[in-house]
């Protein structure tokens, strides 16, 4: 199976959407929820909410 997501921009490999990389069914994506992701996506993914959060404690601490 193949997919191809209008919300990726080919000329610089990442996601219009999310404005960052393309990674499916990450927390924004359009496949969120919706498909069932290997072992290893999820722990990237899960980094990923992770860096996230880490992100926005530290803008709020400003
Ligand atoms: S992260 Fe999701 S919404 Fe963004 S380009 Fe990839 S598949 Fe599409």
């Amino acid at each position: 199976m193949t997919f191809h997501c209008k919300n990726y921009d080919i000329e610089n490999s990442k996601c219009k959407r999310l404005s960052g990389e393309c990674v499916p069914a990450r927390k924004g994506c359009v496949l969120e929820g919706r498909i069932a992701v290997s072992e290893e996506l999820a722990e990237k993914i899960q980094r990923i909410d992770e860096e996230t959060l880490q992100g926005s404690r530290k803008k709020s601490n400003k």
